[in-house]
């Protein structure tokens, strides 16, 4: 998100979330191809590391993908490994609750509530068919025995990283939950 889109959203707010305080704007020079030599340069926002409330953001932005990757892993697994994933996922959420409470008050209220409506679906990923779902796709093979989709391997094509394999259908409810959470009035991770 560029620093226009940034202080539109910013303009476009009844109040200013607190992270506002918590961004710097950096000029960044971008290289230029062959064909067109020379440097473009590009006015980015990001946080300032300084800011105390930066090392939050990132303890919020570990929970939150922690919890992503163990949703993604569930999407494509049988029932008992899903019930597995979720009790991995339950102290993370926990955390996610005290995190807001402690530091990122006065949002934490609404991150909170979006922390339970994450949490909601979730388990409602582990329980998809009853709990009944004996396939198991995590090989990133086949069509998901749930709603029928292709099943998703997106390459990591980068080294000591795992590809994803998801069912992107079954992973949009709480995915939609992952994406709130990341908006400047709650968690705030989109800047990082
Ligand atoms: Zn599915």
């Amino acid at each position: 998100m560029g620093s226009r889109a940034v202080e539109f959203y910013f303009l476009h707010q009844s109040k200013p979330p607190i992270v506002a305080k918590n961004l710097i704007k950096v000029i960044k020079w971008i290289d230029l191809c062959e064909i067109h030599p020379g440097k473009l340069k590009q006015e980015i926002v990001m946080l300032d590391l300084d800011h105390h409330q930066t090392e939050h953001i990132f303890r919020a932005s570990g929970l939150k993908d922690a919890v992503m990757k163990y949703g993604q892993e569930m999407s494509v697994s049988p029932s008992s490994v899903r019930f597995d994933l979720l009790t991995k996922c339950t102290p993370l959420f926990e955390r996610m609750r005290s995190l807001a409470a402690d530091h990122f008050a006065p949002d934490a209220d609404h991150i909170i509530s979006l922390v339970n409506d994450y949490e909601r679906a979730i388990t409602d990923l582990a329980n998809l068919s009853s709990g009944q779902i004996t396939e198991d796709h995590r090989d990133g093979e086949g069509y998901c025995p749930v709603c029928g989709t292709r099943i998703t391997r997106v390459s990591a094509r980068v080294a000591g990283f795992s590809d994803i394999i998801v069912c992107r259908t079954c992973s949009e409810p709480y995915m939609e939950f992952q994406i709130m959470l990341a908006a400047p009035e709650a968690f705030a991770t989109m800047f990082i």
